[in-house]
């Protein structure tokens, strides 16, 4: 059973909702898997997070995927080591987009997911590294010279 408190996993643990359909596209059961991987909303992200930090297109088929995708970059050592933090960031935001929904009835666009992973990450980065002399204009270009 899933482990995450998702629609379908509510829905098979027989609590009363309204629909088991994700709560970001609607497309299907909110299934973990479905909301990290294939709802188009989290493909969007994974795809302009992927843009920003200059790596291949990401394609995952489980969290798993995602939390060890780090694993999987070439290059730049210290680019790399910036790699599963904003992953994490990512996971952490897609998994906050439905309680938003839920709770506070703020319909989060895939673009506000990518600027808090940013912003949060460049906090996050610049007080845990090396990366403490790292600019701004650096990091919203992810481009470190
Ligand atoms: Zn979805």
């Amino acid at each position: 059973m899933e482990q995450l408190p998702t629609r379908d996993a509510l829905r098979k643990r027989l609590v009363q909702i309204e629909s088991d359909a994700c709560s970001l596209s609607e497309e299907v059961a909110e299934t973990d898997d479905h909301l990290f991987t294939a709802c188009s909303f989290a493909c969007e992200v994974w795809q302009d997070i992927m843009a920003w930090c200059r790596l291949p297109p990401l394609f995952a088929f489980s969290i798993s995927d995602i939390i060890l995708y780090h694993k999987t970059v070439k290059g730049n050592k210290e680019h790399i080591k910036m790699v599963k933090p904003i992953m994490l960031l990512g996971y952490w935001s897609l998994w906050k987009a439905p309680n938003e929904l839920i709770f506070n009835r703020i319909k989060t666009k895939a673009a506000m997911i990518v600027q808090q992973v940013k912003a949060l990450g460049f906090r996050w980065i610049k007080a845990s590294s090396k990366r403490g002399l790292m600019t701004e204009e650096q990091w919203r270009t992810f481009e470190f010279g």
